[in-house]
């Protein structure tokens, strides 16, 4: 199945379209049921209104978590969950997520001291199914500053490190969907689902316009799922059925300062004066600080990031790295995301459970809300489960389990660390003799994974006819997604590409 602009418009032109599931929503939500559901054998079509992966699941921290910030609402079942949850992703994506050590400084007035840590990251370790090697170890003052010798001495008590794992979110629900429509799923973007089509008021298709025609189709659906994550309420106001629960929106963003302004050695999540905690991430010649937490009202298509978000996370810098002087104009990326969380009256946007849900509209249409990037898979196997069983009464459909933990994802196959740590050397050993940096081959392999091979073919082609090898690696890569990722411009590649 073709996954390319040629791919989409054959789908997209066929006079009868028809599906046992209609997926609204091109982000982790939607992609991780779009793979469940066809990997259980039904015939799916997710439905994105902008490029995939252009909402929230492209600004997140970009951590797999282990669900450690659960603790502190006593949310064990979450930990657990999530903490088993994170091996099995890792195991799945090797090229995309990686371990990371985090380091955890203790501070006077802090959110935890040295023997409640001591207690929360043991308890982590023992819920999330931690392996020996990810393990927390606690640390004394002269330890941590050891490891980090910015750090602010003189509220600092000791510390702990302990394993987060890094990803690159927007990778992930490419590779998520590549492996859907490998299986024979069909993803669209640029598709707006504008209206519902109903039989005896129950939900039984999608009107969408196409956004790259302007043209308004109408697809046909057995079950209809509303994954648009910060969105999901606008679809039921449209489906007349937002009653009881709803979401609850808040902002969260980040700003990229070079990592000469902030030079840590190594990834810190530590306390805000407020009661928080935030993270300082570095990578490539970059450190990305995030996140905040506040309420959100305005317009979902446009977050701005405001000078106050900005000023609440360089204050958090300085307190607790006192001699860094950084301030707004050292800014030189900045994103900000909304958290599709379900409203608890009372309650402030750190409290809110970040536990996901499902609501059950009287049209049978159904939406799912809250949860995070990490918990995806989960969040597949509840809603498609519910979906065989409605097959299996409605249509005498066979109910098929979820097996999706076994599944790698698109560009993952690979055993183990060790076969992975093998292909980086089999793709070095490729381009050899043309003169690409480590770095760049490797920066490809950490997006692409086992597809890599195909793409760095292709730039020996265009070597070959002539190219310059710089040219020539840029063009393989935009012709590889514009084939195999549904872009349909250089400016969606870009885009994508730096987030
Ligand atoms: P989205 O990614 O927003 O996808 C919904 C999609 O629906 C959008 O692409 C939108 O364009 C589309 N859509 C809307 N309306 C329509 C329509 N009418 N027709 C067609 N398509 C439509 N989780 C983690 O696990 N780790 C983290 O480090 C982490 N950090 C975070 C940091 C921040 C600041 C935030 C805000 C969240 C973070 N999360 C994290 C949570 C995680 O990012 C989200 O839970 C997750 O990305 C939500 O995905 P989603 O698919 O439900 O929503």
């Amino acid at each position: 199945m073709e996954f390319s602009k040629l791919g989409r418009n054959n789908i997209l032109n066929q006079s009868l379209l028809s599906y046992d599931i209609i997926i609204i929503g091109g982000g982790i939500t939607g992609a991780g049921i779009l793979l469940d559901a066809t990997n259980r054998g039904l015939k799916a079509i997710l439905l994105e209104k902008n490029d995939f992966a252009s909402g929230t699941s492209s600004k997140s921290t970009k951590l797999i978590h282990g669900g450690l910030r659960y603790l502190k609402n006593l949310e064990f079942g979450l930990v657990r969950e999530v903490g088993l949850e994170r091996a099995v992703l890792y195991n799945n994506a090797l090229h995309i997520i990686h371990p990371e050590k985090m380091l955890l400084p203790i501070v006077q007035n802090g959110t935890l001291g040295m023997k409640s840590s001591a207690l929360a990251l043991f308890t982590y370790d023992y819920l999330a199914g931690v392996s020996d090697k990810d393990k927390k170890k606690m640390l004394t003052k002269k330890q941590v500053v050891g490891l980090e010798p910015l750090i602010n001495e003189e509220i600092l008590l000791g510390g702990a490190l302990y394993t987060e794992y890094r990803c690159d979110d927007y990778r992930i629900v490419m590779e998520v969907l590549k492996k859907a429509v490998s299986l024979g799923g069909v993803a669209i973007n640029y598709a707006e689902v504008i209206d519902f089509i109903y039989e005896n008021t129950i939900c039984k298709g999608v009107k969408i316009e196409d956004r790259l025609t302007n043209t308004i189709k109408t697809i046909h659906g057995k079950i209809i799922i509303n994954a648009t994550g910060p969105w999901v309420d606008d679809l039921r106001v449209i489906d007349k059925s937002k009653n009881g629960k709803q979401l609850h929106l808040t902002k969260g963003i980040h700003i990229v300062v070079n990592h000469s302004k902030l030079p840590i050695k190594q990834s810190i999540y530590f306390d805000t004066k407020d009661d928080r905690m935030i993270f300082a991430i570095p990578r490539n010649g970059i450190v990305y600080i995030g996140t905040t937490d506040t309420d959100f009202d305005k317009d979902k298509d446009n977050i701005n990031v405001s000078v106050e978000d900005k000023t609440y996370l360089i204050n958090a810098i300085q307190n607790v790295f006192p001699g860094i002087a950084i301030d707004l104009s050292d800014i030189v990326a900045e994103w900000a995301g909304l958290r599709p969380l379900i409203h608890e009256e009372g309650k402030n946007p750190s409290e809110l459970s970040r536990k996901d849900e499902i609501f059950i509209a009287p049209s049978k249409m159904v939406s799912i809300a809250g949860g995070k990037l990490t918990g995806y898979r989960k969040m597949a196997e509840k809603v498609v489960d519910g979906s065989m069983k409605k097959l299996k009464k409605y249509y005498q459909y066979p109910f098929k389990p979820c097996t999706t933990k076994y599944l790698k994802l698109s560009g993952g196959d690979f055993l183990n660390e060790k076969a992975f740590a093998i292909y980086k050397l089999h793709i070095l050993d490729i381009v050899k003799q043309i003169p690409y940096t480590e770095k760049q081959v490797l920066n490809l392999v950490y997006r692409y994974g086992s597809n890599t091979e195909q793409i760095v073919t292709m730039a020996y082609d265009f070597v070959n006819n002539g190219f310059s090898p710089q040219t020539a690696l840029l063009q393989a890569e935009v012709t590889y997604c514009k084939e195999y990722e549904m872009v349909h411009t250089f400016e969606d590649f870009w885009i994508r590409r730096t987030g």
